[in-house]
């Protein structure tokens, strides 16, 4: 049992209320990640507990803001929308202190063991990179995903497959399976409520990025174009009283036009597609470097250098299968 908190949830500056029992909790991200503030999502069951989707970064100040928030409230279950640190990295210690399970798609549990297994170097000679940018590469590949990763496995206790039902009493939430930003990210859909929690597949600015859970026998592109029309599908039946699905993420504030910011997303990866096909035959290195980046091509270095020779693997070999 948490401890009761003297603070009055409603005047807590990082809770909002967004429909009858959800709230919505900005949880502190660690300084220089990127991001202000990663969202938790606390949902009120029938019988009066709070089932915590995504609690946070693993660090005091979002492990402090979490329970404050939650004010002493029986906690039943945490649910992980994928296995990044800044969405799952809290879990351990809520779980510790609560005893409650917690549950994640099968596939990032499996996406889990991969990583633990230890990540594949790259093929660095494949992709034709000069010797002399070998070594930042490699270094930056010996670097695992994401420490916290293998400290949530630990502690998952259950998992979760597409179409499951949560074991939530008073409201039906359906897990939706949506590969692309990691190999097991899932979302999850209230219809009655009109909600579609999204964690990272689907901000309302930022672009994710993609093929970010470990090693996968699939396209993280074309896994995610494929996950995109799932959710923007749920956004498809007229909801006149609503103005259409509202969208929870994982970061920055809830939104609607689900459907229109999934069109746009989808977008922004079939021009990098064209970019590509633009640039046939070559090494992976030398179409790279006809690519427009973010900051320009002489910029990148070390792992912003690695996932971007890695994007463009992913964008050659997805143009390879449509040709
Ligand atoms: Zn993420």
């Amino acid at each position: 049992m948490l401890p009761h908190s003297a603070a009055d949830p409603s005047a807590d500056p990082s809770v909002e209320s967004i429909a009858p029992g959800i709230r919505r909790v900005r949880v502190p991200m660690p300084p220089g990640t990127g991001l202000p503030f990663s969202n938790a999502y606390l949902i009120e069951d029938a019988d009066g507990r709070v089932h915590v989707i995504d609690p946070g970064s693993p660090t005091p100040e979002a492990h402090e803001t979490l329970r404050t928030a939650l004010g002493g409230a029986r906690v039943a279950s945490i649910v992980l929308t994928h296995l990044h640190a800044d969405h799952s990295g809290g879990a351990a210690a809520l779980a510790a202190e609560t005893g409650a399970p917690v549950l994640v798609h099968e596939r990032e549990r499996a996406a889990l063991g991969l990583i633990a297994a230890g990540l594949p170097a790259p093929d660095l000679e494949a992709w034709g990179v000069p010797a002399d940018r070998c070594p930042e590469l490699l270094a930056a590949a010996a670097v695992p995903t994401s420490p916290a990763a293998l400290l949530v496995d630990e502690v998952i206790t259950g998992v979760l497959t597409d179409g499951d039902l949560l074991d939530l009493p008073g409201r039906r939430l359906r897990v939706v399976g949506t590969p692309g930003h990691t190999s097991g990210h899932l979302c999850l859909h209230d219809e009655e409520a009109g909600l579609l929690v999204t964690g990272d597949h689907v901000l309302p600015t930022v672009n994710s990025g993609l093929g970010l859970g470990g090693p996968t026998d699939t396209n993280p592109i074309a896994d995610y174009l494929e996950s995109l029309d799932r959710v923007a599908q749920l956004d498809s039946v007229p909801q006149p009283d609503r103005g259409g699905l509202r969208a929870l993420p994982g970061h920055e504030d809830p939104f609607t036009g689900l459907r229109e910011r999934c069109s746009a997303l989808a977008a922004h990866h079939l021009r990098r597609a064209d970019e590509v096909a633009a640039h046939p035959g070559g090494t992976v290195w030398e179409t790279a470097r006809t690519l427009t980046w973010t900051g320009g091509w002489d910029a990148l270095a070390g792992f912003t250098l690695l996932s971007a020779l890695r994007q463009t693997a992913q964008h050659r070999e997805l143009v390879a299968r449509r040709a």
